[in-house]
């Protein structure tokens, strides 16, 4: 087996390493990092979770200790597609180059200009961009790129499917030929092959096995199911997302919902919440500061479940994710893949669970033609909604019952999730949050088939099977059940 000792790095990187705890290269480490330290091009077919990070980061940082920055030349750059994954890779750099001098900036929408010029002016041997903010700069004429040594690309895949590639090639042509390129995507579509093609000179080709089928220790499950009307659909697919929770309590510590739209990540948000689970969402409208928060308070443990859209959350570096769950089916196949591969790392067991409606059942074959296996059927999760931790209706404050504005909603209740649970206002809901939390990873579970809970308010579909394709299930009106009321409107 390779070990770090045998890559060719330098004693200050090596010790780094160790300091953080890796005892052993990846594969795609193993593979893509000495040829990234002979100056070759490397072209990675890899995704999140499989430590391409430190592939690039650790080839970087090494030979960059030689050499010095000048003023607005960086010289190297990394292209990250959201600014989540810029500052992953960002906070990755730092713990790596800890015994190398090297200075680093951070070019991400909602910071200030006026910091990262001031980074720039000085000059800096890393720049950690996402390729809109990285242009602002250069059209604004602080930077230049004439100084590249070393330009990655990261999550490629992702940048085309948010229509990045334009400015990935105005990038690439304002860069020295001579640079060095290193080229990460977790899928090699045709537009990036062409990328490669162009701008890649005779790279190394790595390329690393897909989770997805090779991760065994992911229980998978898809829930299908149909409602007589979108209204009632809705609805139902949020029930049906709580009772699948409930039913996991045992096993669930933390959770990552993914939603395709944004509009569902709020609405799911504010759903769990409302009905008493510690929730926080991340999706590309949210602003930046709010973002980062919640996503610290999800690595914390202090928020339990995080509503996700794809782009918010795609190569986010979250250790141990218990369960994964797709409100949506990903339109796109690979973003399963992308989504259940957040559970289930290193070896430890995830779970992942996905909801499908009927207009869904096209993305669910296209899956099951990717991963190359079908998905187990879900017939009945366990619901378990003890009515001691549901929001009791008459305690809620009048205006809560409103439906807050969609995009700001989120935000505003629970822009600092910390201060949040301090407010007296809120006290009861966050009381409740606690109970919900505790609960849910303390109690214990009924007895299989053992459809308990939902308080009054249980959904006729809840207690039938859920194969509701075949068996058109009667759910009871939304209008029923109070604390969900103000979602449908
Ligand atoms: P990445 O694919 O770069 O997002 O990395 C996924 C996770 O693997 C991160 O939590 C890294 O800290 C971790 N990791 C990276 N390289 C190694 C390694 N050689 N041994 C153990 N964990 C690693």
């Amino acid at each position: 087996m390779t070990k770090f000792t045998d890559l060719g790095l330098s004693p200050k990187v090596l010790k780094a390493i160790a300091d953080v705890g890796y005892d052993t290269p990846t594969p795609i480490q193993a593979e893509a990092i000495p040829p990234a330290l002979e100056g070759r091009d490397v072209l990675g077919i890899a995704q999140t979770g499989t430590g391409k990070t430190a592939g690039f980061t650790l080839p970087m940082i090494h030979k960059l200790a030689r050499g010095r920055a000048r003023a607005r030349m960086p010289r190297s750059l990394v292209l990250a597609p959201t600014r989540e994954l810029a500052a992953q890779v960002a906070e990755n750099f730092e713990l790596y180059a800890k015994y190398v001098k090297l200075d680093m900036a951070l070019l991400i929408g909602g910071v200030s200009f006026n910091e990262q010029d001031k980074l720039i002016d000085r000059g800096v041997d890393v720049l950690i961009a996402t390729p809109g903010r990285l242009l602002d700069h250069f059209e604004r004429g602080k930077l230049l790129l004439t100084g590249i040594e070393i330009m990655v690309v990261d999550e490629a895949d992702r940048m085309l499917d948010m229509g990045f590639i334009p400015d990935i090639e105005r990038i690439f042509k304002l860069t020295p030929f001579t640079r060095q390129t290193l080229f990460f995507s977790a899928t090699m579509a045709p537009e990036i092959t062409r990328i490669t093609q162009e701008f890649l000179q005779n790279p190394t080709r790595v390329e690393v096995a897909r989770q997805a089928t090779t991760s065994e220790n992911i229980e998978q499950k898809v829930c299908c199911f149909k409602a007589p009307n979108r209204k009632v659909e809705a609805k139902m697919k949020r029930d049906t997302l709580r009772a699948i929770i409930e039913s996991q309590s045992e096993t669930l510590t933390n959770g990552i919902i993914f939603c395709n739209r944004k509009v569902d990540v709020d609405i799911v948000l504010k759903s769990l919440k409302k009905h008493g689970y510690n929730a926080g969402a991340i999706h590309g409208d949210l602003d930046q500061r709010y973002r980062m928060e919640v996503l610290n308070g999800f690595r914390n443990n202090d928020i339990q479940l995080l509503v996700a859209s794809d782009v918010a959350a795609r190569g986010l570096d979250i250790p141990n994710v218990s369960h994964v769950f797709n409100y949506d089916v990903p339109i796109h196949s690979e973003d399963y893949v992308h989504r259940i591969g957040r559970t289930g790392r290193a070896g430890r067991s995830g779970w992942a669970f996905m909801l499908c409606l009927p207009h869904e059942q096209k993305h669910l074959d296209k899956i099951e033609e990717l991963v190359k296996h079908p998905i187990p059927r879900l017939d009945a999760p366990v619901v378990e909604t003890p009515k001691s931790t549901r929001a009791p209706k008459t305690d809620k404050p009048k205006q809560e019952q409103k439906p807050a504005p969609q995009k700001s909603a989120p935000a505003k209740q629970d822009k600092a999730p910390a201060k949040q649970d301090k407010a007296p206002a809120k006290s009861a809901d966050n009381n409740e949050q606690n109970n919900r939390s505790k609960k849910s990873r303390n109690h214990k579970q009924e007895p299989k088939n053992t459809v308990k809970g939902m308080g009054d308010h249980m959904p006729a579909f809840m207690t039938q099977s859920f194969d509701f394709v075949k068996k058109d299930p009667a759910p009871q009106a939304s209008s029923n059940d109070d604390a969900d009321a103000t979602d449908d409107a």
